[in-house]
C-alpha cells in the first residue's frame, strides 16, 4: 500500500475530484479527512470510506474561504488523528462563468477567496506539521485554466494563475525539507461543475445538452472528458514516496488540449 498509515486532508472532498481523490488514498492505506460545507456529502464519503477500506476517515465542515473555518478543521482534525495531515490536497474550488464586465466585485472576490486564499490558508496550517516531520505533501487542484485563458471566465483563470504561483514559490521553499508542492491541471472533468458549464452553454445558446457537452469534449484532442479517477491517479504518485522527486510542477491532464 503506498500510503499506509498516513493522514491525508481533502478539500471539497464531498463530492467530484475531491471524493475520488478521498477514495484512492484510502484504498492505498491513508487515513482521510474530507471537508466541504455540505455536511451530508463530507459525512456520505467519511462513512464509504470507513466501510469499505478499513482506515479511519473524518467528515469535517469547512469553508475554505473562511481562515476561522480553516483554522477549526486543522484543529478538529489533529484531534481526531492525534498529529497533523502528512497530505494535503487543496482541491475546493468554485467556477462560475460570465462575460468580464459582468463580473461583480462579489464574483470577483468570491472565486480569489475560495481557489486562491483558500488553497493559502490551508497550506499555511497544514505546513507546521509537515515540517516538524520532515515529510509532507501538498496537491493543488488547479486547471489548465491556470496555464492560458479563454472567454467568460477571467475570475476563475486568475484565481488558478494563482495557485500555480503559490505551488511553485512554496515548492521551492520547503524543497529541502522532505515536503513536494505540486499542481495538477486537469482539463474539463466528468463532475457536476462540468455539468454546470453545459447547463449554461445550453441556456446561452439554445443548443441542446449534448451539443453543448460536445463543445466541451472536442476541446481535448482525445474528444472526451477527463475521469476524476485519472485525476486522483496523479494525485496518488504525488502523495507516495515515489513521487519525492517532483516538486514545483503543474502536471495537465487534460487529453493534450493544452501542451505547455
Ligand atoms: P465540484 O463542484 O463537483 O466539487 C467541488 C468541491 O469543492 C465540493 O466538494 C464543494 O463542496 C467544495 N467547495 C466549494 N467551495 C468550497 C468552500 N468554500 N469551502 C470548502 N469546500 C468548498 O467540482 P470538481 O470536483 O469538478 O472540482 C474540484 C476542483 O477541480 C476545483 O478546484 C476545480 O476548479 C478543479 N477543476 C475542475 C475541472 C472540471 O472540469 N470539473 C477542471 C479543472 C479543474 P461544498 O459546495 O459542499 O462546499
Amino acid at each position: 500500500m503506498k500510503l499506509k498509515d498516513r493522514i491525508a486532508l481533502i478539500t471539497g472532498g464531498g463530492r467530484g475530484i475531491g471524493k475520488a481523490v478521498a477514495l484512492a488514498f484510502a484504498r492505498e492505506g491513508a487515513h482521510v479527512a474530507v471537508a466541504a460545507r455540505t455536511r451530508e456529502q463530507v459525512d456520505e464519503v467519511a462513512r464509504t470510506i470507513k466501510y469499505e477500506h478499513r482506515v479511519e476517515a473524518a467528515p469535517l465542515v469547512c469553508d475554505v474561504s473562511d481562515q476561522a473555518s480553516v483554522s477549526n478543521a486543522f484543529d478538529a482534525l489533529n484531534s481526531l488523528f492525534g498529529r497533523g495531515a502528512d497530505i494535503l490536497v487543496n482541491n475546493a474550488g468554485i467556477a462560475i462563468s460570465t462575460a468580464f464586465l459582468k463580473t461583480s466585485d462579489e464574483l470577483w472576490q468570491q472565486h480569489l477567496n475560495t481557489n486562491l486564499s483558500g488553497t493559502f490558508y490551508c497550506s499555511r496550517a497544514a505546513l507546521p506539521a509537515m515540517l516538524e516531520r520532515g515529510w509532507g505533501r501538498i496537491i493543488n487542484i488547479a486547471s489548465i485554466a491556470g496555464k492560458t485563458g479563454a472567454p467568460y471566465i477571467a475570475a476563475y483563470s486568475a484565481s488558478k494563475h494563482g495557485v500555480l504561483g503559490l505551488t511553485r514559490s512554496l515548492a521551492q521553499e520547503v524543497a529541502t525539507r522532505g515536503i513536494t508542492v505540486n499542481a495538477i491541471c486537469p482539463g474539463y472533468v466528468d463532475t457536476d461543475m462540468t455539468s454546470r458549464a453545459v447547463d449554461n452553454i445550453t441556456t446561452r445558446t439554445g443548443k441542446s445538452a449534448e451539443e453543448s457537452l460536445d463543445i466541451l469534449k472536442h476541446m481535448s484532442p482525445q474528444n472526451r472528458l477527463v475521469t476524476t479517477d485519472e485525476v486522483a491517479a496523479i494525485a496518488l504518485l504525488l502523495a507516495s514516496d515515489d513521487g519525492r522527486g517532483i516538486t514545483g510542477q503543474a502536471i495537465n491532464v487534460d487529453g493534450g488540449t493544452i501542451m505547455f
